[in-house]
């Protein structure tokens, strides 16, 4: 007999497990069903995020950052290293555990939170007067009916035409992150997010990395000054980035050969240990059996929902990866919680205008809201400051003062209408911006707040002050 639910969510990444947790803390019974499973067969909830994603990425970059700065920054510190060692295996491991701690942390929070959790793979079988009818394909097959869905299945990497993903010599995300040795020559297809966070692990440790990307400028929905400054240090660190380059082919044998055009028009090839393909992603309704109950697809593969993430079928949600808007795990999050909260006919808040970027590479790169360009484009007359770390009493004592922080306001009312920090810890220092922006705070407003010193964050509210053209230490 089918077991059944008020909410069924089918997925556990970052935008089903956390709708899972809202709705059952809104007293509704939940289930939540996710496929993912370690290689010995366990669940592992999370999602991309957890699995393959933000997690695994985020600790490898630690990772290599220490081993950078151990065999290139200490010095200036005056620790003298000597006899560095790369423990690949050990690193990857500690990569691995820091994974398992997330996976066995949902598990918990289902616990928790009475959430029943079932381990594989959910299909639409059919609707009536109860609700939905699903079916889990997995160790233990089972039946569900739903009164609401949340469809929360994420996406997948979209290869390369040509070029399929081998896991040895080409590599979606999920290979960049597991490589057993340092390829000496690594390509990477693809100069977005997951492109220069790769490129930027694997060449700390030591590959040569060449990035190639399709689009003439690089980071295009960045701030200008941002990806000039962006440019200029992946430069200096190595990273060689073309762009404008159209691939032609790609020859994959004992190692690959990627044939393109140049941003000339000239033939170029290179040949690569390994090839990282990070051209973006699709979304993923493989099994989900959509036709089963006529939940509509966009043109582009996306379940198709309006701005509250409501699908064309009465009670069927849609939220994260899986559907429009920006493929980011905080995204997800908040769909997640606005869906639980409309189930039970509470308010579901969701701003897009505040929702922050961050591109976690050495400097980091963050920030919310609009560019001075859009803006102009846009006929919004604004007053744009910037403050650089090298002027930040904190940024010297850390040792890393490249970039700066550049607030962006309106010229006439002094609101924040963006914020775009390149430097050390911009992943942290942009939620402040984030408040003032959700707030409706001036740029008066952050300089008239009182930052700690020495703090990083005494940048965003000098940036504040330059909107006023009145920095104090500049
Ligand atoms: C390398 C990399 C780094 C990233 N870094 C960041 C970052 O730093 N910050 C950030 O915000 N975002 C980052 N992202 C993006 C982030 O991972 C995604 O935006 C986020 O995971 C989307 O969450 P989701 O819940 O929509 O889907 P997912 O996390 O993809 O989860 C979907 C889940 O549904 C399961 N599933 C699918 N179909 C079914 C089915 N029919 N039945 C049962 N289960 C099913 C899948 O197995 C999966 O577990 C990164 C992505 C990658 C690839």
């Amino acid at each position: 007999m089918a077991k059944s639910f008020d909410v069924v969510v089918i997925g556990a990444g970052p935008g089903g497990y956390i709708a899972a947790i809202r709705a059952a803390q809104l007293g509704l019974t939940v289930a939540c069903v996710d496929e993912w499973k370690t290689g010995d067969g366990k669940p592992a909830p999370g999602g991309t995020c957890t699995n393959v994603g933000c997690i695994p990425s985020k600790a490898l970059l630690q990772s290599s950052e220490n081993f950078e700065h151990a065999g290139h920054g200490f010095a200036e510190h005056g620790i003298v290293v000597k006899d560095l060692a790369l423990d690949l295996g050990q690193m990857l491991k500690r990569k691995d555990k820091v994974v398992r701690q997330n996976n066995d942390g949902i598990l918990y929070l289902f616990k928790k939170n009475k959430i029943t959790f079932f381990h594989g793979r959910a299909s639409f079988a059919g609707s009536n007067t109860d609700g939905y009818q699903l079916e889990v394909a997995g160790k233990a097959a089972e039946s569900l009916t739903a009164r609401h869905v949340v469809v929360a299945t994420g996406s997948v990497p979209r290869p390369l035409p040509g070029a399929a993903f081998d896991g040895k010599l080409i590599l979606d995300n999920e290979g960049a992150l597991a490589l057993a040795e340092v390829p000496k020559r690594l390509g990477v297809i693809g100069a977005g997010v997951i492109g220069l966070e790769m490129g930027s692990v694997w060449r700390r440790l030591g590959s040569e990395v060449r990035i190639l990307e399709a689009l003439p400028a690089l980071l295009g929905a960045a701030d200008d000054d941002v990806a000039k400054e962006a440019a200029k240090v992946f430069a200096r660190q190595g990273l060689t980035i073309e762009l404008g380059v159209k691939i032609s082919k790609v020859t994959a044998k004992k190692n690959v050969t990627v044939e393109y055009a140049d941003s000339q028009g000239k033939g170029q090839s290179v040949t690569f240990d390994r090839l990282i393909v990070a051209i973006g992603r699709i979304p993923n309704t493989n099994g989900l059996n959509p036709e089963a109950v006529g939940l509509k697809l966009d043109e582009r593969g996306f379940v198709a929902v309006d701005d509250e993430c409501r699908t064309n079928l009465p009670n069927v949600w849609a939220v994260g990866d899986v559907v429009r808007g920006p493929m980011l795990a905080h995204k997800a999050e908040e769909e997640g919680v606005a869906v639980a909260q409309r189930i039970v006919g509470q308010y579901g808040h969701v701003d897009f205008n505040t929702v922050p970027w961050v591109i976690y590479t050495s400097p980091e790169i963050a920030w919310v809201g609009k560019t001075e360009r859009e803006l102009k484009a846009e006929g919004v007359e604004v007053r744009a400051g910037s403050f650089p770390f090298l002027a930040n009493g904190r940024a010297r004592a850390l040792g890393d003062t490249t970039g700066f922080v550049k607030m962006v306001a309106e010229a006439g009312t002094d609101r924040i209408l963006g914020v775009h920090i390149v430097g050390p810890m911009a992943s942290e220092l942009i939620a402040e911006a984030v408040v003032a922006m959700e707030f409706g705070a001036s740029a008066e407003d952050i300089a008239l707040i009182c930052h700690a010193h020495p703090s990083l964050s005494e940048a965003m509210k000098e940036a504040a002050l330059a909107v006023d053209k009145r920095t104090l230490n500049l």
